[in-house]
């Protein structure tokens, strides 16, 4: 029964939670319909990393649970903050609404949001200011469900108004902006899941956790896949990569990173500090 629900868990929680969005669409509040597919999701996995644990010593601990949630915190006040941003610049623009039916808009959008978030997730993995905020999220040295939510609220900020703007700046529709978010968002928490998911064809199709574990590898040579919902992109610019097991994740030299919430929310500006520090001390002097 465990071997089957490896191959299963996937593609049925993907089922399901559209099922939930084509039936809540016409009836339930865009919000409310997002927090219930996010309930469902999360439920599933969490029962699924005690059924089927991928790692039994990455198990979610109570103080992992309340450290996410801080991350889970202020990442929605980031997310509703770049959603108001994007939404005026594309009232500014006033663009035209694109006219495409919903079976060729969602693939779309999806595939414009990856190919947006393809694009700021590879130029974070250099060295620089967007890697010191995007390392937040490769610090943790174990996965699951819920730690998809360590993010820096900058990089969740950027990630949002880039994805979100470019569909409401080439006029898509709303049902369409909602059902490719939802998918994404649902699929950013299954990629990070501890438990024991099998692939198979999907590694082809869709983001998987065993594609998005090899993202958080300590090796570099490793950690590639930087799309968790679709590998398309990555297959196409070359940064696709497929391996059974990964060993370490997290990254080099963990020493060097900050430990806990506030200090990795002020890690990106520290060294800007520190030049301001020395550049007020040389004015005074
Ligand atoms: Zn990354």
């Amino acid at each position: 029964m465990k071997e089957v629900t490896k191959y299963l868990a996937h593609p049925f929680l993907l089922a399901m939670t559209l099922l939930i969005a084509i039936v809540g669409y016409d009836h339930i509040a865009p919000f409310v319909l997002l927090l219930l597919l996010l309930i469902t999701t999360l439920t599933f996995l969490f029962l699924l990393e005690i059924y089927i644990p991928y790692r039994p010593d990455w198990k979610m601990l109570r103080r992992d649970f309340k450290e996410d949630s801080k991350y889970f915190g202020i990442n929605v006040v980031a997310d509703n903050l770049a959603t108001i941003t994007a939404t005026s610049v594309a009232m500014y623009l006033a663009p035209e609404a694109m006219s495409l039916p919903i079976y060729l808009s969602i693939p779309f959008a999806v595939l414009l949001i990856e190919l947006v978030g393809y694009i700021i997730h590879r130029a974070s993995h250099n060295p620089g200011f967007l890697w010191q905020v995007h390392s937040v999220h490769h610090t943790p040295e174990k996965l699951y469900a819920w730690n998809n939510n360590v993010l820096h609220p900058i990089n969740v900020l950027l990630l949002k108004f880039f994805r979100l703007g470019s569909l409401l700046i080439l006029g898509l529709d709303s049902k369409t902006i909602f059902f490719a978010t939802s998918f994404a968002l649902v699929q950013n928490y299954i990629s990070h899941t501890n438990a024991d998911f099998k692939g198979g064809v999907l590694n082809y199709l869709i983001g998987t956790p065993e594609l998005h574990r090899l993202h958080h590898s300590v090796k570099k040579e490793e950690a590639l896949n930087y799309s968790g919902v679709i590998p398309l992109w990555d297959m196409l610019f070359g940064s696709y990569l497929y391996k059974e097991k990964v060993e370490t994740i997290g990254v080099h030299n963990r020493s060097q990173y900050p430990i806990g919430f506030l200090s990795s929310l002020k890690y990106p500006f520290l060294n800007k500090v520190r030049k301001i520090k020395v550049w007020m001390k040389n004015i005074q002097s």
